[in-house]
């Protein structure tokens, strides 16, 4: 499959890690293969990329799509993928900040929009919150993530892992874990074990929010203040206490469970009380 190897492209450029941005570069072709075939790419697919590194996964996305759009911060990298990636006309590089990037500039009218990437660790989490929260036009996210930020996102309620990453995750997407992989299948070697994960965007949210503003700030509070009752952990909310009695009421809630109990359903019909309450009374 690969003509050339990640440790090869390394070495002829004399190209440097660096630590602090996550770079920890794929050598095992069965993973890079496993993230291609787990992301069901198709020539029909426009494919925005995370972090290329020096382009190997990079390679397997743009034989088989429409095209791909990588972007990248390091710029030592951006002359390497440039040359090394030079034969394929549906390459487009970006040296930026994937946080800062307008991904609705990227995508225009494309319609079949894949996001596939070994994402920098460091910033997994808020790169996954900045895709859904943004509300941009993908059909699915297949990541090579930390495996103990996979916990994190299929958790349940009563589990020390559940808490905002899990629903907003949950809330958005369905998932499915595409493989586990070792330390042994990067350079440098990573101290954590890593999955990769394919999170398919829903065509609607999986529960009915009348305000996702006020949906995201609740479950935030409940799980900022995991050790405290869901009433006091909503006092943060700063709403009148009869009301916030009257929601907890309405949606059949006792307030003195912890937020780390609640289904997303039931965080969904708090907010919904909430909002109702809020919006007949004012
Ligand atoms: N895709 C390559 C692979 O699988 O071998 C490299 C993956 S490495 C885990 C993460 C990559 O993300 C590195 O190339 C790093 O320079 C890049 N990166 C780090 N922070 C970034 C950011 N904020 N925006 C875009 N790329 C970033």
């Amino acid at each position: 499959m690969n003509q050339v190897s990640t440790k090869d492209i390394v070495k002829k450029y004399g190209f440097k890690f660096t630590k602090s941005l996550g770079q920890n570069f794929l050598i095992d072709d069965s993973v890079l293969m496993d993230i291609v075939e787990g992301a069901e790419v198709n020539s029909e697919d426009f494919i925005i990329e995370i972090g290329p590194g020096v382009g190997t996964l990079t390679r397997e996305l743009l034989k088989r799509s429409k095209k791909v759009c990588s972007i990248e911060l390091d710029s030592e990298l951006i002359p390497i993928l440039n040359e090394e990636l030079k034969e394929f006309d549906n390459f487009e590089l970006i040296h930026k900040d994937a946080l800062k990037v307008n991904f609705n500039e990227l995508i225009g009218d494309e319609k079949s929009v894949k996001v596939v990437a070994n994402l920098p660790y460091y910033v997994t989490t808020p790169i996954i919150a900045k895709l859904l929260n943004e509300g941009y036009n993908f059909k699915s996210l297949t990541i090579m993530i930390q495996k103990e930020v996979g916990e994190r996102i299929a958790a349940k309620p009563n589990s020390k892992d559940y808490g905002s990453l899990s629903i907003l995750v949950q809330y958005y997407c369905d998932t499915k874990i595409i493989r586990k992989v070792s330390p042994a299948s990067f350079i440098p070697q990573p101290k954590v074990e890593s999955i990769v994960i394919k999170l398919d965007k829903l065509d609607k949210p999986r529960v009915e929010v009348k305000d996702e503003k006020l949906f995201f700030r609740l479950c935030r509070e409940a799980f900022n203040m995991r050790r405290k009752t869901l009433w006091n952990a909503s006092k943060n909310l700063k709403l009148d206490s009869k009301l916030m009695e009257e929601a907890f009421n309405c949606a059949e809630i006792d307030p003195k469970r912890r937020g780390e109990t609640l289904s997303l359903q039931e965080f969904a019909n708090l907010s919904n009380a909430i909002y109702s309450l809020t919006h007949t009374k004012s």
